[in-house]
Formats: C-alpha cells, structure tokens, sequence
C-alpha cells in the first residue's frame, strides 16, 4: 500500500464537526446544477473572521466561488467536486494567499495532485474524506472583490484562480537543494517531470532522482529554469517557458511560478507576484500548455465568461501550501 504523505511547507488545521458536513452536503447535492462539470466545496476554518467575518465574510466567500467558477470554467469536460479547507490570516507580510494539495508519496515518481488526480479521474478520491486541498488568505491586505479593483486594491479573482491552479498542479516538489535525499529517487509532482535547466537538460531524472549538478540553476534567475513540455513550448513559439528562479531563492515560490522576471509572463496569472489594480482573469495559451503537459488534455478556454455554476458544501482536512506574493504597485 501507498503511505499517504503531504507536501513540503504542509501544515495541519484544526477540523470541524461532522454535522455541520453531512446537512451541507445533502443540500449541495441538491442544488447542484445538472451541467456542472467542476464544483468546489470550501469548508472555511475561522468561524467569525476572514471569510466569515461578520461584515465582509459573505463577499469575500462569493468572490472565491466566482473565482472558482472562472477556473472551473476550463475544465467542464472533467467532472468532479472539489473539497478545499480555507483558513484565513491578517499578517503584515508579502505573502498574498497559499494553497496546496497533497500527494502520495512514493519515491522515484511523479505524482498528481489529490485534486489533480480527482479531476483527471472524473471524481476518485484518492484521500477519502479528508481535504483534496488547502487555501489559506492573508487579509491584511485590502482586496478588491469585485470586478471593480482600484489601484491600492488586489484583485481577489485573479488570486482565487491562481491558488486553486497551485491546488490543480502547478507546483513543485524541487526546494532550495532540490531534494532532500541527494541521489536518492524521490517524490515529485507532474510538473517536475517538465521541468530542465537552459540547455533542455532535466532537473530531475525520469527515474525520480535530482540531478545535484542542477542546483545552480534554482536560483539562475531568468531562463535558468525551463518548463518543456511539448504543449506549452508550442505555445510558447517553440522555445521552453520560462519559470521563476530569482537569485535570491524564495520558498514557495521558486519553481513553482512563471517567471515574474519575463515581462511576457510577468501578468500573467500564474507569475509568482500581482501588482494592484484590475488583472484579466483568463489563462494564457502558455499556461493551458502546461496544464495540458501536465495531464489535463481535455482542457479549453470557455466560449464565454461563465456564471459561477458552482456548488459550496462543508468538509474536512489538511495540507501544503504555496504563496503568491504581493508586488509594489511600481513595477
Ligand atoms: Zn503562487
């Protein structure tokens, strides 16, 4: 049997009353549309504050199921419910928001995501009843919830799509010395297995080892660090795309992101930082490629912005997580 594991920069949260999970979930079932092909189901952690603060909880938990919807959108060829825990922090720090998704742990593999291999498996739960994954939101920050953003706000949505994709499999297992057990087969996410330095050469082998000679390139800055899957270099004009690797190593971001550095990725939804102001809420071709390297081959950008045709029901778990930081309004 596979051992059950979750990913670098895991955290455990506290769990909430099974009750609570079974009413709700008879009432999503009910209500869920007959169309929908992803639904999300966010269990919000923080009772009384964040996204159930009194005031403002009920706003910022429909600006995350329009964000969800948004993504969702894309995927309407897969069906599934997707079951998130949501906590929320009030943190004077850079960090934005987090989110993850836990794996198997099986070394020498490249593993999906809990939530990747339940969209990929139209609705197999790999994790039982535990969370298919995590998002945690720092509030500090003012947000813009809307589709109005002023220019000292964040915009909400862009941030919503951006954590669920981390959850979805845009991330990295590599770390600071790329993994933890040096010329030993480790556990990597599908994106890694994409992953090569500027000559197209891998960073982790096919056989799950990383190759120490590549840890250079971590921290190599622009085009040290390439995406080269098939469908993302076509994308991308024939060449590798390329992914953020600054000098100065930031965890949780490092390889996990496009390269903010690159002023064709740097808006993009799935760069490591977003300035204020209002941001499009649409996926680049560059990023459909690498969801399509990274399994989701039935993926297309919807024919039109989509209602939020989106189910919340309530339930458990716990996991990883990675940030998405906030930039200077002056680039
Ligand atoms: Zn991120």
């Amino acid at each position: 049997m596979n051992i059950l594991a979750f990913k670098k920069h895991s955290r455990s949260f506290s769990v909430s009353k099974p009750l609570i999970v079974a009413g709700c979930l008879a009432f999503g079932l009910m209500a869920q549309p007959a169309q929908a092909a992803l639904t999300f189901s966010f269990n919000y952690l923080n009772p009384g504050q964040g996204f159930d603060d009194p005031t403002f909880g009920a706003a910022r938990k429909t600006a995350l199921n329009e964000a969800a919807g948004l993504l969702g959108a894309y995927f309407s060829n897969y069906t599934a419910n997707l079951t998130f825990d949501v906590s929320s922090s009030n943190v004077n720090e850079s960090r934005l928001a987090s989110a993850g998704s836990g794996s198997f742990e099986i070394p020498g593999t490249f593993q999906q995501t809990f939530v990747q291999s339940k969209i990929l498996s139209n609705g197999v739960d790999a994790n039982g009843a535990d969370a298919d994954g995590t998002i945690d939101w720092n509030f500090f920050w003012p947000w813009g919830l809307g589709d109005t953003v002023t220019n000292t706000e964040t915009d909400f949505k862009k941030v919503g799509m951006h954590e669920l994709l981390h959850a979805f499999g845009f991330s990295s297992n590599i770390g600071i010395n790329g993994g933890t057990n040096p010329g030993q087969p480790e556990t990597w996410s599908n994106f890694d297995n994409f992953l090569t330095d500027a000559s197209g050469n891998r960073l982790v082998s096919t056989g799950g080892v990383f190759d120490t000679s590549k840890i250079p390139a971590l921290t190599g800055g622009s085009g040290a660090v390439l995406f080269n899957g098939a469908n993302a270099v076509a994308a991308n004009g024939g060449a590798g795309v390329n992914i953020y690797a600054p000098s100065t190593y930031s965890p949780g971001s490092s390889t996990s992101h496009l390269d903010d550095d690159t002023a064709a990725l740097s808006q993009l939804i799935m760069a490591s930082s977003v300035s204020d102001g209002l941001k499009p809420r649409t996926l680049s071709a560059i990023e459909l490629g690498i969801l399509k390297d990274i399994g989701y081959t039935q993926i297309e950008a919807p024919a039109e912005v989509p209602v939020p045709a989106t189910v919340w029901l309530m339930l458990t778990g716990l996991l990883g997580l990675l940030g998405l930081n906030r930039r200077k309004a002056a680039l």
